[in-house]
């Protein structure tokens, strides 16, 4: 494990960088836009995953640099992408739902919406491992995100506090299905759950779907029989580093 304080260090030293995980249309073949991940490069040039920090830095207030300076590096990188962006790409960030409303937060993605491509759409992915804040400031503030353009989806839904009721405040455009619930076939039911939660409210909300963790073909074609269209897993293509994903992103274009 890494204690915070490696985690200050990476961040001035400028080890903190953004890999980029590939989310697929499965039925148009377009690439539909990228999970940003992060990982630290250790003095040895090791890359360690987030298994090893994100828990304790979400936990901190130094999840709000950590998150920027990915902003702020793929940015960077999407602009030294060479190729005429002709449809919406959509950049999911992580973002751990007690820090939404946070102004810097805020601040990092209506910048990132600014300055870059028009077709370059932030999304905020909210992990709840800690509960989404139902002040009403708060719920003012995380509201105003998507009416600028940055909308929100639910990340590994039916994990930590990630469920139906949360998908009834309305806050969400999306959610994010979890490898297991695939592998366990459990898509159907959790659809069936998802429609009769939102007409049990009276919305009449479009929720996109994105399944994760696809591992191989059986998954893939089980997703595509469920209705799924948006996917994302190793079968598809592993997390990039910045250069690879350059290359990558060009056989779409
Ligand atoms: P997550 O949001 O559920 O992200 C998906 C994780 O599954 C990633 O692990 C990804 O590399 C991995 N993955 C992708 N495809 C497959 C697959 O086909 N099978 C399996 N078994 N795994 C797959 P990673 O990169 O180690 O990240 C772990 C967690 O750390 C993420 O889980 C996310 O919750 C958190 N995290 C990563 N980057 C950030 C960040 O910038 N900010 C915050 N707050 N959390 C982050
Ligand atoms: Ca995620």
């Amino acid at each position: 494990m890494l204690r915070l304080d490696d985690v200050r260090v990476a961040l001035s030293k400028d080890r903190v960088v953004p890999f980029l995980q590939p989310i697929h249309n499965i039925k148009t073949g377009e690439l539909y836009g990228v999970e940003i991940l992060a990982r630290i490069i250790d003095a040895g040039e090791n890359v360690i995953s987030p298994d090893l920090f994100i828990t304790e830095l979400e936990k901190s207030k130094l999840i709000i640099p950590f998150t920027l300076t990915l902003m702020r590096k793929v940015m960077e990188m999407m602009k030294q992408i060479q190729i005429q962006w002709k449809c919406p790409f959509y950049v999911f960030f992580n973002i751990p739902a007690n820090m939404l409303s946070d102004p810097a937060l805020v601040m990092g993605g209506r910048y990132f919406l600014r300055n870059t491509h028009k077709e370059i759409k932030p999304v905020f992915e909210v992990t709840e491992r800690i509960k989404i804040s139902t002040h009403p400031e708060d719920v003012r503030i995380i509201k105003s995100l998507s009416a600028d353009g940055i909308p929100l989806w639910l990340d590994d839904f039916c994990t930590g506090h990630s469920n139906l009721d949360s998908l009834k405040t309305g806050l969400f455009s999306g959610i994010k299905i979890p490898g297991e619930l695939v592998k366990n076939n459990s898509v159907k039911n959790l659809i069936d759950n998802i429609h009769l939660s939102l007409n049990e409210t009276g919305r009449q909300l479009h929720i996109s779907l994105i399944a994760e963790g696809i591992e191989t073909l059986n998954q893939l074609n089980y997703i595509k029989r469920e209705g799924i269209d948006l996917a994302q897993g190793y079968f598809l293509c592993s997390p990039l580093c910045g250069s690879d994903f350059s290359d990558y992103i060009k056989k779409f274009y």
